[in-house]
């Protein structure tokens, strides 16, 4: 049996540590290089010794000291700020798992890329913002982009053995969230605390309020086009409130491959982590009998405008997704801060949209994070023209 050698980014987050339970269940399967967080120094030095890491890289230099102070007596080597990070984004392994929330995880997933042979994927803003950039260095450097997000892990596994050419279309499946059944007015004023209470998904916040605006299917959709090198025309989303059906394939002659699973991250982060072997893991198994039913139904654009909008982007192309995941993370952000209602998260994506002339597809990473940090600080301009309108 082979170890597998692995660098955990993100190692503090949700998806973390459902990786670490994985860990946990086969230790002899795995060995950890490194770990990275981004400011939670007690969580992550508490998780590099459990998991006997190699390195521990915190990303907020002001942790620092808190991580030196909390591995003291480990012998686990550690570092705090960039340089920390990209240190063990560069160390040698297997296998990077790449969990950062948002853009801040485009620089360390992109030096991954140069120094690990596989990458499994969670972090889609990698992908929405610098898509085009970020998968011809993964083809240049022949290194494996293995998806961890649900909707696109099931696709991973319906597409083995066929062909690009065969695809007529792929559909995502969207829970719908917590607003699912409420009314537009409702939506619009909803609190961060009903935002943030996901019927069947237990995630971070960031990705928890994407669920709720329909904006993550969205986001989604540009993650698919970049990873399987499907056209925009060809990607579908379908609201599926059991979370069953994570996502499927239609193939030319008419015949679907769907993937199924009871919703539970550790099933596509196991079969990340052991490709192309598979991990017995202890998780729900799936009773169709027992469930009784699996509905679906079409997403209602007009009630989550964020969807409209990221479908919007990915069809025009250009710098629009960048500018467009970008602009919601800061609107997220101000979300959650209670500066913006939660009809503010629209607003805010679309005026920046707006506001900013259309631009080709950043070609470098370092051309999607001028773009992104453009989009920022326009974002900002339409979150603190808000709050002084309301004051
Ligand atoms: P989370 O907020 O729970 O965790 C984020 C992790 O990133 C933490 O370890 C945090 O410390 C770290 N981090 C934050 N800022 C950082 C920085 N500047 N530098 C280094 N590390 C930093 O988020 P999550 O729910 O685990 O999501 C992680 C990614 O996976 C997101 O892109 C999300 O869209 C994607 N994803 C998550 C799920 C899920 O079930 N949680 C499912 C599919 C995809
Ligand atoms: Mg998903």
């Amino acid at each position: 049996m082979t170890v597998k050698r692995l660098v955990i980014l993100g190692a503090t987050g949700s998806i973390g540590r459902s990786v670490a339970d994985v860990v946990r269940a086969h230790p002899d399967r795995f060995e950890v290089m490194a770990v990275v967080g981004g400011g939670n120094a007690d969580a992550l030095a508490a998780m590099a010794r459990e998991l006997n890491a190699g390195f521990a890289a915190v990303a907020d230099e002001g942790q620092g000291e808190a991580l030196r102070r909390a591995l003291a007596g480990s012998g686990i080597a550690h570092g705090a700020g960039d340089k920390a990070v990209t240190d063990a984004a560069r160390t040698a392994c297997d296998l990077v798992i790449a969990a950062i929330v948002g853009t801040a995880g485009l620089l360390p997933t992109f030096t991954a890329l140069s120094h690990a042979p596989a990458i499994a994927l969670a972090n889609k803003e990698c992908l929405v913002s610098a898509g085009y950039a970020f998968m011809a260095e993964a083809k240049k450097r022949n290194v494996a982009v293995l998806p961890m997000d649900s909707e696109h892990n099931a696709i991973h596994q319906a597409l083995a053995g066929h062909k690009t050419d065969d695809i007529e279309t792929m559909t995502l499946t969207a829970s719908g969230g917590p607003f699912r059944d409420w009314d537009a007015a409702a939506i619009r004023v909803a609190r961060p605390e009903q935002a943030l209470a996901h019927p069947n998904w237990s995630m971070g916040r960031k990705i928890t309020i994407d669920s709720a605006s329909l904006i993550n299917k969205g986001l989604e959709l540009i993650e698919a086009h970049h990873l399987f090198g499907i056209a925009a025309s060809k990607l579908d989303v379908v609201v599926h409130p059991q979370s069953i059906v994570h996502g499927m394939v239609s193939f030319a002659d008419g015949a679907v491959i769907a993937g199924l699973a009871c919703p539970d991250m550790r099933v596509p982060i196991a079969h990340c982590m052991a490709y192309p072997d598979r991990l017995p893991l202890q998780t729900k198994r799936l009773d169709l009998a027992a469930l009784g039913r699996l509905d679906f139904s079409a997403p209602d654009e007009t009630r989550f405008p964020c969807l409209r909008l990221a479908r919007a982007a990915l069809a025009a192309g250009g710098d629009r997704p960048t500018v467009l995941n970008a602009a919601n993370e800061i609107a997220v952000a101000a979300f959650l801060d209670r500066a913006i209602p939660f009809g503010g998260i629209e607003a805010v994506v679309e005026g920046v949209l707006e506001i900013l002339p259309h631009q080709g597809a950043p070609v470098s990473v370092g051309d999607a994070l001028a773009i992104d940090f453009e989009a920022r600080h326009q974002a900002r301009r339409f979150v603190q023209s808000r709050l002084s309108a309301a004051q």
